[in-house]
């Protein structure tokens, strides 16, 4: 069971240079989490308990689990994920086993970066039916809050958690020492874009005259995921017409093709 919903990868190879954009989140993810995985000391000897975890909210595709996976890369820890979603639809006490799983094989490979994906799906905030189903739910999350007081032996595991839904949560998932801090991950502004297309063409082959400046400008509501995507498809026109070197038509006609996509799917539209 913990093999098919639980993702395991040591020290993951995403780095901070690889995400556009997020300069302050990352900055205060980084004093937040890596500070006391780098140098636990530190707490011990001022004396105050780091704090145990952060939660990341925003739009899907803006890069938090990225986010996550770099801290893991840059204190060579860990990166274990599990999706909110993997936790219900279980049998009675599943998902609460399947939280302490979680823990336990985070402390086995401490220091270690847990992230919880999709949170909202076990910490939404209390619905007045009394079926069994969320009965169940409420479950899973007091097993989530109990794990993370249990302060003495989490040992060098922080918890990073995400969502796309920060209205629905409940607040009990926000008292201090479970997420204390809340970092809001946002659609990249245009300066952003245009560094998230240099990104994902840092391998490409590109024409010079391919303007990153004016693409940023053009895709005033994509996500970090929509430009990615864009560059694979802007590679796709070129792949078609038997070049290898991608030009700046190849970028506006992926850019047409994914906004046409967005027609039938608003939720997809860039
Ligand atoms: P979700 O809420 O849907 O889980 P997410 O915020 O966790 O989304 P990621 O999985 O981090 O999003 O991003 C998906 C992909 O989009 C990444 O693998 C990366 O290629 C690209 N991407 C997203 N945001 C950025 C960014 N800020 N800089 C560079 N690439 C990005």
């Amino acid at each position: 069971v913990r093999a098919r919903v639980m993702q395991v990868e040591h020290s993951p190879d995403v780095t901070y240079a690889d995400i556009g954009g997020l300069e302050e989140q990352m900055q205060e993810v980084r004093e937040t989490v890596e500070m006391p995985l780098d140098r636990p000391e530190m707490f011990e000897q001022v004396g105050i308990q780091p704090p145990s975890g952060v939660l990341l909210y925003g739009p899907p595709g803006t890069g938090k689990t990225m986010l996550a996976k770099a801290v893991a890369n840059q204190t060579d820890a860990t990166f274990i994920k599990m999706a909110g979603s993997e936790l219900v639809h279980k049998f009675i006490g599943e998902g609460a086993k399947l939280v302490r799983d979680l823990f336990e094989v985070a402390r086995e490979n401490e220091p270690a970066v847990l992230f919880i994906d999709e949170i909202d799906a076990i910490a939404s905030k209390r619905t007045d039916s009394k079926t069994s189903g969320d009965a169940e739910v409420q479950r899973t999350m007091m097993q989530l809050l109990s794990e993370m007081d249990g302060f003495e032996d989490r040992g060098e595991v922080r918890i990073i958690a995400a969502t796309n839904r920060f209205d629905m949560l409940d607040e009990a998932i926000l008292r201090p020492g479970r997420f204390d801090r809340l970092i809001e991950i946002p659609k990249p502004d245009e300066e952003g874009r245009e560094v998230i297309f240099q990104i994902h063409t840092r391998k490409m082959n590109v024409d010079v005259d391919v303007d990153f400046a004016e693409l940023a400008d053009l895709t005033g509501e994509a996500s970090g995921a929509d430009i990615k995507a864009m560059c694979t498809e802007a590679g796709m026109f070129a792949i078609r017409d038997d070049r290898t070197e991608v030009y700046m038509q190849d970028f506006l006609d992926a850019y047409e093709k994914i906004s046409q996509t967005g027609d039938d799917d608003p939720d997809e539209a860039l």
